[in-house]
């Protein structure tokens, strides 16, 4: 347990929510799955005592929301206690999950011990082509009785659907098929090219045309379900002329813990490599809050280079992504290259209108990389 406290640091926020990755372990394989390249082990996640403690920490931080996430949280046994001390702490606590491995019985424990929210996530309103993203057969039905017992025991639920070049012509029947679930809210996010994302960029990226298309059906939606259903979208970034207000500002309200402990300013930012973050091992959450030289690196408008230093945006958007940034520039202090202002930019849109060409590129799953040699190294095998 961390005890090392921490002073306030003058004129900074509290956090209000906070991620928690559970596990890196998921069944399914998205090949936009936001988690690192290098997946956690089990036998590195925090343990069940430790997210009570890390619960306990966050909630005297000033934190009112937990997002219980991985991978796939419900891949964890004790799911249970982890639910119950979100709630002991006082935290609202909101489950992100595939749905494939939930069984009713288990989802009723969950509300019995105070789960407050589900976020169903869908791959695609077409069954066939949402088990070919996910790689995982069975998943769709699954999917949709988990959201008819999400409504059953009355829990408000958000469906989310990230789409991508191969699911956006989809989007009018996801939208259909999220009313039909009962969601309250629908959050239509589009792929983020970090990550497994990055890597299958060429398979991913929508073409202009799909994302007007999508961006118009967006809007004609919202209006018709106005006060039904909410409906979250953004016009992806690639397509953009001024970046989105990303995480509300880095370190600005939000943390993640990831499953071996480290938190970070925005549940991506393991992808800039030379960062080092500390971990809830080591150090208490209202330590890292305030000190962590990772935390402090971004706040605020004082790190920007310009053009964004002399911008009368750099207040709205507080100069965009750090982690699209270093993706496409290898400079995490760079202007997010989404920007027009970017020198970066004509390069990123050339990019995307290549990738959008793709074709039929193959995608290429997330996984364990290297499981099955690390296994073959071990003494036994
Ligand atoms: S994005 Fe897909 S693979 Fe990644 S955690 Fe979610 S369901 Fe699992
Ligand atoms: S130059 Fe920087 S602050 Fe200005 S709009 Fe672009 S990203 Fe935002």
């Amino acid at each position: 347990m961390a005890t090392n406290s921490g002073a306030q640091t003058p004129g900074l926020r509290p956090p209000l929510a906070m991620l928690a990755e559970l596990t890196h372990r998921c069944p399914l394989q998205c090949p936009y799955c936001s988690n690192p390249l290098e997946l956690a082990r089990r036998s590195d996640e925090l343990t069940t005592a430790e997210w009570v403690d890390v619960f306990e920490q966050a909630a005297a931080l000033g934190v009112l929301q937990v997002h219980l996430s991985g991978g796939e949280p419900t891949a964890r046994s004790d799911l249970k206690e982890i639910v119950a001390a979100a709630r002991a702490a006082g935290l609202y606590s909101n489950l992100i999950t595939a749905g494939v491995l939930l069984t009713r019985p288990r989802l009723e424990e969950l509300v019995e011990v105070g789960l407050d929210h589900v976020q169903l996530s869908i791959q695609d309103s077409d069954p066939a082509n949402a088990e070919r993203i996910g790689n995982y057969a069975g998943g769709f039905e699954r999917k949709m009785a988990v959201a008819s017992w999400v409504r059953e025991l009355e829990l408000p639920l958000t469906v989310n659907a990230v789409v991508h070049r191969q699911n956006l012509d989809h989007l009018e029947e996801i939208i259909a098929l999220a009313r039909r679930l009962g969601a309250h809210r629908l959050e239509i996010a589009n792929v983020q090219y970090y990550g497994w994302a990055l890597e299958n960029r060429a398979a991913l990226m929508p073409t202009r045309a799909q994302v007007e298309r999508a961006t118009a059906a967006a809007e004609a939606a919202r209006e018709q379900h106005r006060g039904a259903m909410a409906i979250d979208y953004v016009v992806p970034d690639y397509y953009a002329r001024r970046p989105k207000r990303c995480m509300d500002g880095w370190g600005n309200q939000f943390f993640a813990v990831t499953p071996r402990g480290r938190v970070l300013p925005c549940h991506a930012a393991e992808t800039i490599t030379g960062m080092t973050f500390s971990s809830v091992r080591e150090r208490s959450l209202r330590w890292i809050w305030h000190h962590d030289a990772a935390f402090n690196r971004f706040r605020g408008v004082d790190w920007m280079p310009e053009p964004c230093r002399s911008c009368e945006y750099r207040e709205r958007d507080l100069g965009g992504c750090r982690c699209q940034a270093f993706a496409l520039t290898g400079d995490a202090a760079a202007t997010d290259p989404v920007c027009a202002l970017s020198e970066h930019h004509g390069a990123l849109v050339a990019l995307a209108e290549a990738d959008a060409g793709g074709g039929s590129a193959p995608f290429r799953y997330r996984r364990y990389e290297g499981a099955r040699e690390k296994r073959a190294a071990r003494p036994g095998h």
